[in-house]
């Protein structure tokens, strides 16, 4: 077995599968056929102002800093999605965006197709961090995980049991790390399906189809 098939992670850090707004690709230049797509691509972006109430529209930002307008066209025989979910300081997840100049002037994306958008309830930085941190404690040295309670190299640690992505010695290192790490505020984000499948993307094969969302949030 190799050692990706062991620890199939690669994380958000991969600007290729998770590029900021400047590496989206424009329309024109899309080669492919969208059925059939060569590769697999999604913009995260923090909610960074309430929706307009009137307008499927919200501003989010994403990993560089960069602000730009979400605006939602769905189909019309899709419901678009519920603007009173959409919180401040959670992450948007687009599947397959590409950059768009609205009449207005402005720039952002255009969503027209629900099942390629989710909302997790993660800001943007603690959604690389859990990225990261599934990273840290997913790879085993020498037969060895870390604990996340006390952050020691054992054997024989047992799981989360929800999630599955963290391991302790046993229920005191578990308790320390619910609380003072944490845990709590990410295992549900951690143990969403479509969390996992984004986390896992590097290994997908390019000719299976488009992703999609079970759902649009968490
Ligand atoms: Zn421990
Ligand atoms: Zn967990």
């Amino acid at each position: 077995m190799s050692s990706e098939s062991e620890y199939p992670y690669t994380g958000f850090l991969d600007n290729t599968n998770f590029p900021p707004y400047s590496h989206l690709p424009m329309v024109g230049e899309l080669s492919f056929d969208p059925d059939n797509p060569e590769e697999h691509w999604c913009y995260l972006g923090e909610i960074v102002e309430e929706p307009f109430p009137m307008r499927a529209r919200t501003m989010v930002q994403d990993i560089e800093g960069k602000k730009i307008v979400l605006a939602f066209y769905p189909d019309n025989n899709v419901p678009g999605p519920d603007l009173s979910k959409m919180k401040v300081g959670h992450t948007i997840a687009i599947f397959y965006p590409t950059e768009h100049f609205f009449l207005d002037g402005t720039q952002g994306i255009r969503v027209e197709e629900m099942k390629y958008v989710k909302m997790f309830p993660l800001s943007i930085d603690n959604m690389f961090r859990a990225s990261l941190d599934i990273l840290e404690y997913n790879t085993p040295e020498d037969g060895k995980l870390l604990c996340h309670g006390c952050d020691q190299r054992k054997q024989g640690l047992s799981k989360c049991g929800k999630c599955g992505f963290f391991f302790y010695c046993g229920r005191d290192c578990q308790a320390k790390g619910w609380t003072d790490k944490k845990h709590k505020k990410f295992c549900k984000t951690l143990r969403d399906p479509d969390f996992r499948r984004m986390l896992e993307w590097k290994y997908v094969p390019f000719e299976s189809p488009r992703f999609r969302f079970s759902s649009f949030s968490v």
